[in-house]
């Protein structure tokens, strides 16, 4: 009976929504740069042994891996290491509390706020939290009249799930681009560096063709419930917040969960782990809802797809879940490597482009493969933006702006090409 008590305190504990900031006192982010393969596969050894939260995964030779490293498990880690024969590693991130209190000094200062709350007035030069975007999509939708917000659904906690459409009244069809952000809530300079760009579209002369050659969807928040938790309780948390009845841990990778070969090579059946899959395919009320959405353009029609996460500055396009390549990697390799030349012409940053499987990591259950093949998007294709690790998922609000910047100019590539090769 004892025993039985204690395990519900557990679950209950470990299921519990955070109700202060979880602390990563003497947690440190450690970097490995593999010199082979034999390596590469001691790394995801050791990831799987220690449940670790993988910052920039185990992918290709010579590439680094950066992975959070708890105080208590550092010991461990470090023998396990020294074990395996691998003595070359750094500490990358010494003390991530620290990062985290500058950071978090820099987000909660009290907001520029002016009298007038509208599109060109909202301060983008800062991270939003939850009521924030919901109220800079109320804006929008009601300062633009070809600008609509549609409900598509409803979280795991029961928030509203919004997508803007942007349809500019016109005599002939128009290819469709869709945006989306913040599947990994964590990731917060995607939600944030699309907020500027949708302005810099609307109101900015020199962008407004994106906005009259195409339509464009954009989902600004997909993990709604796991943006409030790294708001309001763990920074750092990257899954869905959903409990499965069975587990100790709580929610579910979205970019795991799509039903395109689902559960397959580098995705975790491990609730607990960090790449958790989920119970069955779009199990998430966050996944399988936009899913829905998407389909509902039918099979064909949406001309270009964008996922955006960060960090390591890749463009990354299908497929994820194998090495073998799509029939359409010629061209989504030119444009790929073309937006990448712009991205870098902005602010000199080097954006790697490439099949995800292929040059980078495989992933099973990621967006890009279902659009890809489900939807039928034939330019589908993830962005992991900036940095390379220096801050991680912990960027300066600073770098907002000009990570848009040169985001935009990416997006605009991929417009030109979709707007070229659009025959409706
Ligand atoms: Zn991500």
């Amino acid at each position: 009976m004892r025993s039985l008590y204690l395990l519900l305190s557990l679950v209950v504990v470990a299921v519990s929504p955070s109700t202060v900031p979880t602390s990563y006192e003497g947690a440190q982010v450690w970097r490995i740069t593999p010199p082979t393969l034999d390596i590469i596969g001691k790394i995801k050894k050791i990831g799987a042994l220690f449940e670790l939260d993988f910052w920039k995964d185990p992918s290709a030779i010579g590439r680094p891996v950066d992975f959070l490293v708890p105080a208590k498990k550092a010991g461990d880690i470090r023998d396990f290491l020294s074990r395996e024969g691998i003595t070359d590693y750094k500490v990358y991130i010494e003390d991530v509390q620290a990062l985290l209190d500058d950071h978090k000094s820099a987000y909660e200062k009290p907001r520029e706020r002016s009298a007038t709350r509208d599109v060109s007035s909202f301060d983008y030069s800062v991270y939003h939290t939850v009521d924030e975007i919901y109220e800079w999509i109320d804006m929008v939708d009601s300062e633009y009249p070809f600008a609509t917000k549609r409900q598509y659904g409803v979280t795991y906690e029961g928030r509203p799930m919004y997508v803007l459409e942007f349809k500019k009244t016109s005599s002939d069809p128009k290819p469709i681009i869709f945006v989306d952000a913040l599947i990994h809530c964590r990731e917060w300079i995607s939600t944030a560096s699309l907020l500027f760009i949708f302005k810099e579209m609307l109101q900015n002369p020199t962008y407004s063709h994106m906005m009259d050659e195409a339509d464009w969807y954009f989902v600004p928040m997909i993990n709604i419930d796991g943006y409030d938790e790294t708001w309001n309780g763990d920074r750092l948390w990257r899954k869905t917040v959903s409990t499965g009845a069975s587990s100790l841990c709580r929610g579910v990778d979205g970019n795991r969960n799509w039903d395109s070969h689902w559960s397959e090579d580098g995705a975790s059946p491990l609730p607990c782990s960090y790449t958790y899959h989920g119970p069955t395919p779009a199990s998430e009320s966050e996944v399988r809802n936009l899913a829905d959405l998407i389909l509902s353009f039918g099979f064909g029609n949406i001309s270009a797809y964008v996922t955006t996460h960060s960090y390591t500055q890749l463009i990354l396009y299908p497929y994820g879940w194998s090495t073998q390549l799509t029939p359409d990697d010629q061209i989504l390799n030119d444009t790929g490597r073309m937006m990448s030349e712009a991205i870098e012409a902005v602010h000199g940053m080097y954006y790697t482009w490439g099949p995800a499987a292929e040059g980078i990591y495989v992933t099973s259950g990621a967006t890009d493969d279902w659009t890809y093949d489900e939807a039928g998007v034939k330019m589908s294709y993830t962005f992991e933006l900036r940095d390379l690790g220096q801050y991680g998922f912990l960027l300066p609000a600073d770098q907002i702006i000009p990570n848009g910047e040169e985001f935009l100019a990416g997006l605009e590539v991929l417009k030109n090409f979709v707007v070229d090769d659009f025959n409706p």
